[in-house]
């Protein structure tokens, strides 16, 4: 099969790490039989330096035109000083709007090799760690109608949370079936004791519920999901979460692996469209140096191709390649701890994809 793939390198060490996670893409295509056919174009502080905006036109018409598209990470302390609207990290919104990217899946897992950069206790951990975070990305307070007013206690402001029982059904959807592929297990968190939206979000939930009698439907609090994530994660297998919790709580559970450069993530859109990225930033202070860790971003190419080309073995041959490298003992600077073989960002991209 043909595939098209926009890719958008970025800035800092977006180049250095895409380039590498194309080479294990590759290498995958090599061995599979299937061409994956790329179009590079300019997202971040790259397009304001050459175009003057942040997402040009022909980077949405591309990326709209493809199968699917690989992003490094986009910003600097070059852009910094320009105003909100104009920043680098602009983009990010604008693409996912501009793709109706509505359901930001985040996967965090715990490799045994390097269960000992978590912060938590072993004896938590014993067993390893796979969560996925299916976050609602389009909708909620982050989109909500805000403003200023005038109150009784002075000048105040707002944002309001508001989802349509349709924004719900979509992600919950999206939750129950990569539950249906992993444990059978999805936990829904909310704040219904408080919040109207959250009863509004979890009846939906349960409505969808009915269609996958096989999966376990469980209700969680938001603030004791986020006492949960560290007393006791194994409990969870698949969490589905509005904008703003999603965003808080995939952050603290990307923060238990400990190890950021590992992390992919997917967005995804009706259909099988979907953006692919690490879960990092652009990291400038190592950019250039071969010391990235490239890992998260070809684990991103993984789950591109299991999620949008519905390529499983394929997608299977890259987690496995990246097992098999971290069990002979490479590692990135980012993970050495001062046993087994220090790579730099190439090298590890390499023995990745040799290993494929
Ligand atoms: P960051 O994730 O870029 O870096 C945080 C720390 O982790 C740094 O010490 C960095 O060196 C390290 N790190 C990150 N990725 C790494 C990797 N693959 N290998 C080894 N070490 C790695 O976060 P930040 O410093 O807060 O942000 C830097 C820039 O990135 C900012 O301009 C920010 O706005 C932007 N950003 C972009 C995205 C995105 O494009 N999706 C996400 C977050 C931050």
């Amino acid at each position: 099969m043909n595939y098209t793939i926009a890719v958008i390198p970025g800035d800092g060490i977006g180049p250095d790490i895409v380039e590498q996670a194309l080479k294990v893409m590759h290498k995958v295509g090599d061995k599979f039989g299937h061409t994956f056919t790329c179009q590079t174009v300019l997202a971040g502080g790259a397009a304001i330096d050459a175009t003057g905006g942040c997402l040009p036109q022909e980077t949405i018409d591309v990326c709209k035109a493809s199968d699917a598209v690989l992003l490094g990470a986009v910003g600097g302390p070059k852009w910094d000083n320009l105003p909100g609207g104009e920043r680098p990290e602009r983009a990010l919104l604008g693409i996912r709007k501009e793709l109706g990217l509505f359901a930001n899946l985040r996967p965090a897992v715990i490799f045994e090799e390097l269960a000992a950069a978590s912060p938590l206790k072993p004896e938590i951990l014993a067993g390893g760690l796979d969560i996925v975070v299916v976050r609602e990305l389009t909708g909620g307070i982050y989109f909500g109608e805000r403003g200023t007013k005038e109150t009784d206690l002075g000048p105040a402001a707002y944002d309001v949370e508001m989802y349509a029982e349709e924004e719900v059904r979509r992600i919950a959807k999206v939750a129950f079936d990569m539950a249906m592929k992993r444990n059978k297990h999805v936990t829904s968190v909310d704040k219904a004791n408080v919040l109207v939206s959250s009863r509004l979000w979890r009846r939906v939930v349960a409505e969808v519920a009915k269609d996958y009698p096989e999966v376990t439907l469980d209700n969680m609090y938001v603030d004791n999901a986020a006492m949960q994530l560290v007393r006791n994660p194994r409990q969870f297998d698949v969490i589905v979460t509005s904008n703003i919790f999603g965003d808080i709580l995939s952050d603290e559970a990307s923060q238990i692996t400990g190890s950021i450069g590992m992390l992919p993530s997917a967005s995804l859109a009706k259909g099988n469209f979907g953006m692919y990225e690490p879960i990092h930033g652009s990291a400038p202070d190592i950019a250039g140096q071969n010391k990235a860790n490239p890992t998260a971003t070809i684990l991103s190419v993984g789950m591109m191709l299991r999620y949008t080309f519905g390529l499983g073995a394929e997608a299977d041959a890259v987690d496995a390649a990246v097992k098999t490298v971290l069990a002979q003992g490479y590692r990135t600077p980012d993970l050495y701890t001062g046993e087994g073989t220090l790579v730099g960002t190439a090298e590890m991209g390499q023995l990745i994809a040799d290993a494929i």
